[in-house]
């Protein structure tokens, strides 16, 4: 588990992953059905971004896209993506440039400020692919700059093959009968289902917001769940490893995500909330009696609270939407 080996780290990038995974009581899911949560706020930076991020910059270091030292990264994020990115920037003396939509929250904006980040405000009205437009610009004028474009780049999902999807299948002792995840860009999914798909009959669930159930063959919308539903299917999300999916409600995942406090003693984000809803839907089936149930609780509720007050449209619409 992160943080408690006997010796001490020497970077920020040994504290990524080895996340603890914990058995859930959520009311409403039937006894002897054993709900799991891999709690990835334990990351450095309080979400699974962490983990993609680290693999990304790896491999463009590798690669020659990124100097060791240095170099200027720039992305498209108004989420945990950018916050992550930030911290391991700053520690490698990279120069940080995050893209955001200019309704993104005050504390993630402070955040990425703490973190020595350059942040770019562009008018969340005229959509998240005018801001991935002007990132992509900004990248293309900046000599040397390197655009890690989360939603493109298999690094991300990697990074949840080779470390979530084992750590997971530890965990579970190999014991995992369905396995739930919500889906921003599809990294998290498409990593850890290959996984566990190439080692047991697991039934893999996406989760998606009601309101933006593109997945699902809907419409993109505003929604109350960030983190979700970016409102298109990106590049890397392979459909193919996806059984099944269920849709969420906002205040679905919002009381849930209470739920799992109250429950656990963790404040998690909403998209927890979306997952675990999902989970308790799959638990409820008799196809699911005395399974076990693992899912993905993707980062804290602490960055979420001053959103607490708002219209759910305020928080996420496909234009703006924070990806994470
Ligand atoms: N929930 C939250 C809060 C997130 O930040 C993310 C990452 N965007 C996800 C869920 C989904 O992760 P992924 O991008 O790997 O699909």
């Amino acid at each position: 588990m992160t943080g408690t080996s006997a010796r001490p780290v020497r970077s920020l990038e040994e504290l990524v992953g080895r996340t603890p995974t914990m058995e859930v009581q959520l009311p409403g899911v039937p006894d002897g059905v054993r709900l799991l949560a891999k709690l990835e706020m334990f990351n450095p930076l309080f979400n699974v971004k962490d983990r993609a991020v680290l693999f990304m910059l790896r491999e463009a270091e590798r690669t020659g896209l990124l100097p060791a030292r240095g170099g200027t990264v720039i992305e498209c994020s108004s989420g945990s993506t950018g916050i992550s990115l930030a911290a391991m920037c700053a520690v490698r003396g990279h120069r940080c440039i995050i893209v955001m939509p200019d309704n993104a929250t005050a504390e993630r904006r402070q955040i990425l400020r703490e973190l020595g980040a350059e942040t770019v405000l562009v008018p969340h009205e005229e959509g998240l692919l005018a801001a991935w437009k002007f990132a992509e610009g900004l990248h293309r004028e900046t000599p040397g700059s390197w655009l890690p474009h989360q939603d493109r780049n298999p690094a991300n999902v990697l990074a949840h093959y080779e470390t979530t999807g084992p750590e997971i299948w530890e965990a579970c002792a190999g014991r995992v009968d369905v396995f739930v995840c919500g889906v921003g860009t599809g990294g998290t999914l498409t990593g850890v289902a290959r996984y566990l798909k190439e080692r047991g009959d697991v039934h893999v669930v996406a989760v998606e917001p009601e309101r933006s159930a593109v997945l699902s063959g809907g419409e993109a919308g505003p929604h109350g769940i960030p983190g979700l539903g970016a409102g298109y299917v990106s590049e890397i999300t392979d459909l193919g490893v996806i059984d099944e999916v269920v849709t969420v409600p906002d205040l679905t995942a919002a009381t849930t995500r209470q739920e799992i406090t109250l429950a656990t003693g963790l404040l998690a984000g909403v998209s927890s909330g979306a997952a675990a809803h999902a989970c308790r839907v799959l638990s409820r089936r008799g196809r699911w009696a005395g399974s076990t149930i693992v899912t993905v609780f993707p980062d804290t509720g602490e960055r979420y609270l001053s959103l607490a007050s708002e219209a759910p449209e305020q928080l996420t619409s496909p234009s703006s939407a924070p990806r994470s």
